[in-house]
């Protein structure tokens, strides 16, 4: 395409594309089309496919202006073909128009001129008709383009007509410039089929007639899959990298003597299943090395990530250091320091708790055993708080990691950071994600998987019931309770209002103390108090509450085998993650569970979808993998995404084979050539690699 001398971006314009992410040259280069518009080829009218976006050229036989049914421009026109079907007629209609618009239609039709339209043809009351067609007055005898017409990705204030010229203006000036310098090795693209990055840029910017359509307007054209393999490398480079550069840094060797682990293991009333003692090595290995450890440990609820991070606790613990546990609610650490203290004070370990609600005497208290005596301490996000100072940090572990944010992530990975020893840092996620938004959104971290439940759990039986049958769903909780067993009732998630939602706590509290007013009630609400909310969950844990009305504060991590129902109300508004994770606190004990869904009506299309995922699947790597596809990657990582810029092009599901391609190629430019790296990340992330790194 021949360079035009187009006048430098007016400021309007540059502000435009700079939100488009458009500023430096490459930034044009890389923003590549959504779809393409073929104006190379001009149809006669009567050859059009109804639904298809075509090309035809007309002379202008009438220019109206109707005011019914409401104000429109109607422009009937005349094929100007020669031959066969010549003056077929064709009527235009725009119901936006400026008045010169009919002046200038008139003006073509005066003088005889052609109208090249672009749009689709419908068949209507008045025959042929185009509804707002791109249209021009063209000079006699113009050229069509040579090349598919690329439709951008704009925004307001940038016009198709702009980019298109701004981006070809940069295109050709690019040509034989290092802005398309191939960076990857002929002989390895050759024999991964992949072909060049300027050949592939140019092509989709300025696709031949010729291409092959579907597969370039699907993305599976080999163009677009060179694109998408940049760009998941560029992800898995600045990902590694990150990872390299804190695995530098020195840690704390911790040695797996074993002795203390040993005692635990022994004093247990279960035996560790494989998949638990699989992750206990590989965490133990870690442990032993001079790095800081950056380790995920994925398990679906229920699996036993909590054991598995206590044995680690203990190899710190047995190295002389401390161990930290954080989580992210009080409810959740709180239970976590019972169960932690139930273990290991029996073998002599100090246990230390520290909270954000505990009163400042008792947390200075705890703050000075946390500088001082206590080899492992249990908390919420006090923790990280500058005033918490640990004598020997050797081990951090955070459960429920996608809970926390980006900044309390990051908070806890810089503290120390000055140190010259880091801690290791154990994460753990009940949020099974798919293995390849793992490989490709954890590149930073390692994975280990807990893949395996522990025996003798008996399944879940799922039921959707409408709102209506409500009475029949609280006869089944006072069924259960008769049996001995206890029942969650999990109140309406109302996002839009805390107040609300804390109302519609107390409301569905009275009703259901009312209705059964012969059970023992209990309500746990975020508003309570940290001491009360322990009460009652202490009280529900020794079975002296049979009822446990909850808003969602119950979510993650509580553990009460002998609870076997599990009622959600309005279970259409939550999340899929948060039903498994919800629905998990069942099925604990080797009690039948039932956890019923009750839902509103109508339902809508997506709900309804939802709920299907959830009522036929219990695997959460399962229903992680279906939500994936209802909803795209970016909602699903949440947090973790935030402040992330998405991948524009690639998407995982369908090109897991370039993620694990693009992984293998990451890590060894990663140790051969990082001048290359550079290059690469240069091109693909710019300004925005810092962002990739929280
Ligand atoms: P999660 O992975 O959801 O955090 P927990 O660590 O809370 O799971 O474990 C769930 C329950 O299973 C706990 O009561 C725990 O003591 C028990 N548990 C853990 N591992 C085993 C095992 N190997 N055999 C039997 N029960 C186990
Ligand atoms: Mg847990």
């Amino acid at each position: 395409m021949p360079a035009k001398r187009a006048r430098p971006p007016a400021s309007a314009l540059r502000a435009g594309l700079a939100k488009l992410g458009l500023v430096r040259p490459v930034d044009f280069l890389l923003h590549f089309p959504l779809r393409y518009e073929d104006e190379t080829r001009v149809i006669r009218i009567g050859d059009a496919l109804p639904g298809t976006p075509v090309q035809v050229e007309a002379t202008v036989l009438d220019v109206a202006v109707q005011y019914r049914p409401r104000r429109q421009l109607v422009v009937r026109v005349a094929e100007a073909a020669d031959g066969a079907g010549a003056g077929t007629e064709l009527t235009l209609r725009f119901l936006n128009f400026y008045g010169s618009q009919a002046k200038q239609l008139e003006g073509a039709r005066d003088a005889g001129r052609r109208l090249r339209l672009f749009g689709e043809i419908r068949y209507g009351f008045l025959g042929a008709e185009m509804v707002h067609p791109r249209y021009r007055v063209i000079a006699e005898g113009e050229a069509l383009p040579e090349a598919l017409t690329p439709v951008y990705p704009a925004t307001a204030g940038v016009s198709q007509q702009a980019l298109r010229r701004e981006i070809a203006r940069v295109l050709a000036a690019a040509a034989g410039t290092e802005l398309l310098d191939e960076l990857l090795d002929p002989d390895w693209l050759a024999a991964h089929e992949l072909p060049a990055f300027p050949e592939a840029v140019r092509f989709l910017h300025a696709p031949p007639p010729a291409a092959p359509e579907p597969a370039l307007q699907q993305g599976t054209h080999p163009a677009w899959r060179r694109i998408r393999f940049d760009e998941l490398l560029a992800q898995q480079l600045s990902l590694r990298r990150a990872y390299l550069a804190r695995r530098e840094k020195g840690a704390p060797c911790l040695p797996a003597a074993g002795t203390l682990a040993q005692r635990l293991l022994a004093a247990l009333p279960f035996g560790l299943t494989g998949a638990q003692r699989r992750v206990v090595a590989e965490i133990a290995a870690d442990l032993a090395c001079p790095h800081p450890m950056q380790r995920l440990l994925q398990g679906d609820v229920g699996s036993g990530k909590t054991i598995v991070a206590a044995l680690a606790a203990c190899q710190a613990i047995e190295a002389g250091y401390q161990a930290a546990f954080m989580a992210p609610t009080e409810i959740l650490a709180e239970q976590h320091y019972l169960k932690l203290s139930a273990w290991l004070q029996p073998l002599g370990v100090e246990v230390a708790w520290l909270s954000g609600s505990l009163r400042a005497a008792a947390r200075r208290a705890m703050q000075a055993r946390a500088a001082g005596s206590a080899q492992l301490v249990v908390g919420t996000h006090a923790l990280i708080q500058d005033s918490v100072d640990f004598a020997r940090l050797g081990l951090a572990i955070i459960d429920e990691q996608h809970r926390f944010g980006v900044a309390q992530r990051l908070a806890l990975r810089r503290k120390g950071e000055a140190a010259a020893l880091l801690p290791h840092q154990l994460m753990m996620s009940a949020t099974p994600i798919p293995r390849t938004l793992a490989m490709s959104y954890y590149a930073d971290l390692d994975v280990s998987v807990l893949d395996e439940l522990p025996p003798g759990r008996t399944p879940i039986r799922t039921k959707l019931v409408s709102d209506v049958r409500r009475d029949e769903v609280i006869a089944g909780v006072r069924g259960a309770v008769a049996k001995g067993r206890q029942a969650y009732w999990v109140c309406p998630l109302i996002e839009e209002s805390e107040k609300l939602q804390l109302q519609t706590a107390l409301d569905t509290f009275q009703t259901l103390a009312e209705a059964l007013d012969d059970l023992r009630i209990g309500l746990v609400h975020g508003r309570l108090k940290a001491d009360e909310k322990a009460a009652t969950m202490a009280a529900f844990a020794d079975g002296t509450i049979d009822v446990l009305v909850a808003t969602t504060v119950i979510e993650v991590g509580v553990d009460v085998p002998n609870a076997s129902l599990m009622v959600i109300e309005h279970a259409e508004r939550f999340g899929l993650a948060q039903l498994h994770q919800l629905r998990g606190r069942v099925g604990r004990g080797a009690h039948d569970s039932v956890c019923v869904l009750l839902y509103q009506t109508p339902l809508s299309e997506t709900a309804r979808a939802r709920l299907r995922i959830i009522y036929e699947h219990t695997d959460g790597f399962e229903i992680a993998r279906r939500d994936l596809q209802l909803r795209g990657p970016g909602e699903f990582i949440g947090s973790r995404q935030s402040g992330v810029p998405l991948l524009r092009y690639a998407d995982l599901e369908r090109d897991a084979d370039l993620v694990e391609t693009a992984q293998a190629l990451a890590e060894r430019l990663l140790r051969d050539d990082p001048a290359r790296v550079a290059r690469h990340l240069d091109r693909w992330l710019g300004s925005r690699e810092e962002l990739l790194k929280a």
